[in-house]
């Protein structure tokens, strides 16, 4: 397993109480970055209902990552996982004349896409639940990725952390596809190489927010390094412990971070609200690990204070008071600083 060394690493916690599941921010990544021939069905970016089998189908069960540090065989993901693209019939709807006939839909009806037959959600009215789960690339410390690339075409680049491919070197063996355990490379089979989100490092460099997050309406995406002591991203994680990772099982430790969905309470026979959360704790265990229900407690506690007209911090922080200070530009990096696997 490689565990890299890099000067500082960016990271990003999104807050799943706050998403809307508006796709903005997989319109605002598509728009930038995965425009180009044979990008059609690729959303670096994705939005997904949980619980569901998300995108590409059944993604958490196709294997990668590691297992006590010992590498996982993974599936290969075919384009009908991801969702082949869609073509409207833009022409009918707004040049045919029958505008009050006919509607916007899908030419070839896909099987299965991002936002389209899978909203699934979980429980039986009147206590069903879901909630949104965005997705990027995690930009791992131990990018199983890179390890299974026999090219060396994959790096984490030391001044931020962030995984790339190198598509000069890349010659689209797929192997990274496999053992990425979340899923989250594509294939370019006009430029037959793999290709995924960059944490938009064009923008990261001048201290933009990604597109992604920038965009996000919800303002639930905080970017910053994780040794900016005064920044959201180090409070979130580090002082209050409250941003956890997906699928920690998997042993590649991304640098996305969630904020888990505080369940509503489930109603009884007579409607009436109690004390049973609406989403079994199990099913969140299952997403972010052991702790999430302590997590959760630490949650409710600081909400319920703000509810009593105290002060909380990690409240603060969370509705996003300070937006233009979190959402609009990136704190700096501590100059020198070194980030090494658990030094944090
Ligand atoms: Fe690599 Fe997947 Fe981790 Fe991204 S999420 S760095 S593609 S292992
Ligand atoms: Fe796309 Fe940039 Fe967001 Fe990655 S960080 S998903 S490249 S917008
Ligand atoms: Fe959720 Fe923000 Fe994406 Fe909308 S833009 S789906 S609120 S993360």
């Amino acid at each position: 397993m490689a565990k890299i060394k890099v000067k500082h690493q960016v990271a990003m916690v999104m807050d799943l109480n706050k998403c809307l599941g508006c796709q903005t921010c997989s319109i605002a990544c598509k728009r930038l970055w995965t425009r180009e021939e044979g990008m059609d069905h690729m959303w670096w970016n994705t939005v997904n209902t949980m619980p569901g089998l998300g995108t590409p189908k059944g993604w958490e069960k196709m294997g990668g990552g590691f297992k006590k540090g010992i590498p996982q065989a993974g599936k290969l993901p075919s384009i009908k996982d991801f969702g082949e693209p869609m073509e409207l019939n833009y022409e009918e709807v707004y040049y045919s004349g029958k505008s009050q006939q006919a509607y916007l839909h899908p030419k070839n009806q896909p099987e299965w896409a991002m936002n389209w037959d899978e909203d699934q959600g979980g429980g039986i009215w009147p206590n069903s639940y879901f909630f949104y789960l965005p997705r990027i690339c995690n930009h791992c410390t131990n990018p199983s990725c890179l390890e299974a690339c026999p090219r060396g075409a994959i790096y984490k680049r030391v001044e931020d952390g962030i995984v790339l491919i190198d598509e000069e070197r890349c010659k689209g063996y797929r192997y990274c596809m496999e053992a990425c355990p979340y899923k989250k490379i594509y294939f370019n089979e006009a430029k037959k190489v793999s290709q995924k989100c960059i944490f938009c490092f064009p923008r990261v460099e001048q201290g933009i927010p990604t597109a992604c997050a920038r965009q996000c309406p919800g303002r639930l995406r905080f970017v910053g390094y994780l040794d900016d002591e005064e920044g959201p991203i180090f409070k979130l994680v580090n002082k209050w412990k409250v941003a956890m990772r997906l699928h920690p099982e998997f042993e590649t430790e991304p640098n996305v971070y969630y904020i888990p969905p505080i369940p509503s309470p489930k109603i009884d026979e007579n409607f009436k609200i109690t004390k049973e959360p609406r989403i079994p704790l199990e099913y969140l265990e299952s997403l972010f690990g052991k702790d999430v229900g302590n997590v959760i407690e630490v949650l409710k506690n600081e909400r319920m204070k703000k509810t009593e007209k105290k002060s909380s911090e990690l409240m603060d922080l969370l509705i996003g008071y300070r937006w233009p200070k979190d959402f609009f530009k990136l704190p700096a990096a501590k100059p020198g600083s070194l980030i090494t696997p658990g030094s944090l």
